[in-house]
């Protein structure tokens, strides 16, 4: 582990002086939120930032609020442990808490936060397919106002966002839900805990009493370059009964439609067959009982 270079540490109190420091100090800083990415990339894999701006200080960046549309805010700021104990996030979208509650250990989750999650924008990364499944749009702030994008929007590549180096992502906000909407994530990473997702699968569904699929959305974690929804494999579902062989269909489709890489984590063929595995397990899920899933349960059930 390499010992990073002292560097300069700003701690503005305002989103609008964040971004002047950043326009005035020009390339090669960075924000820091919870550091539990940045911190590890200065140390291990020699990332040496010209000078960095905490942003711990600038008031109401996180927290989570239920707004009178029937949305809900989630600060950038606020902490991994803090969504997956919402009662608001486990009431409303339970496999949005579980999804958060997969990252890393609980000390990394009460340091974790859920926009420096987004903001790192590796395509594995745990709470983005929930967010995706639920179509949250971010919002992000500069010098020159306030802006929103979908979330589908923001991510660009490994390591890149649709955030200019100014900008700062402030909150994330999930549209109001249908009253039948039931969802589940799923994580395939063989040590179970401490590990990036090799895949990970989400699947947001509205569903009427005879399981039939009014709406369907499925996102997949690290098999492409970005976080991606499987719009062909949810199209085999939409305005159907969902059944075990629907299910297994669309699995096949999002297999088909993702675009894995090989690395040390796994082969492409291999995660293309989990795709297809986990999509069927996650919609069967959602249909059977929806809800919080305890530890010990989520892994019996996820395959
Ligand atoms: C041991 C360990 C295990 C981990 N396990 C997992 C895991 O299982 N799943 C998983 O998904 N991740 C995992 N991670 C990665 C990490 O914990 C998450 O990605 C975390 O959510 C990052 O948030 P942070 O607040 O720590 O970000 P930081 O490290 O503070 O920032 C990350 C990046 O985002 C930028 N940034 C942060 N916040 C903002 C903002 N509001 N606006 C603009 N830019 C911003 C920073 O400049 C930096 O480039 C793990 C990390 C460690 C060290």
């Amino acid at each position: 582990m390499r010992r990073p270079e002292p560097l300069e540490i700003f701690q503005p109190a305002s989103i609008r002086e964040a971004s002047a420091i950043v326009k005035e100090k020009g390339p090669g800083g960075r924000f820091l939120a919870g550091g539990t990415d940045l911190v590890i990339a200065m140390k291990e894999k020699g990332l040496s930032p010209k000078y960095v701006v905490d942003l711990k200080r600038v008031p109401n960046l996180s927290g989570i609020c239920e707004e009178a549309d029937g949305s809900l805010t989630i600060g950038a700021l606020t902490t991994m442990r803090e969504v997956e104990t919402s009662p608001a996030v486990c009431k409303r979208f339970p496999f949005l808490a579980q999804s958060a509650a997969e990252v890393g250990s609980i000390q990394i989750r009460n340091r974790a936060t859920i926009g420096g999650n987004m903001a790192n924008a590796t395509p594995s990364a745990d709470v983005a397919p929930a967010l995706l499944a639920l179509e949250a749009g971010v919002k992000i702030a500069g010098a020159a106002g306030e802006r929103t994008l979908n979330l589908g929007e923001f991510f660009r590549g490994p390591g890149q966002t649709a955030m200019l180096p100014e900008e700062i992502l402030t909150a994330i906000v999930i549209p109001a839900a249908h009253p039948n909407l039931v969802g589940e994530y799923i994580k395939f990473s063989p040590r179970e805990m401490m590990d990036l997702a090799y895949v990970g699968v989400a699947v947001a569904l509205v569903l009427d009493g005879k399981k039939r699929c009014d709406a369907a959305r499925i996102a997949l974690g690290a098999v492409s370059p970005t976080p991606m929804r499987a719009p062909k494999a949810e199209a085999v579902i939409e305005k159907q009964i969902l059944t075990e062989e629907l299910a297994q269909r669309a699995g096949d489709e999002a297999a088909r439609e993702c675009k894995p890489i090989s690395d040390v984590r796994s082969s492409a063929e291999y995660r293309r067959a989990m795709v297809g595995a986990m999509t069927k397990r996650a919609l069967l899920n959602a249909a059977e009982r929806p809800g919080p899933v305890a530890w010990t349960e989520r892994r019996e059930r996820r395959y």
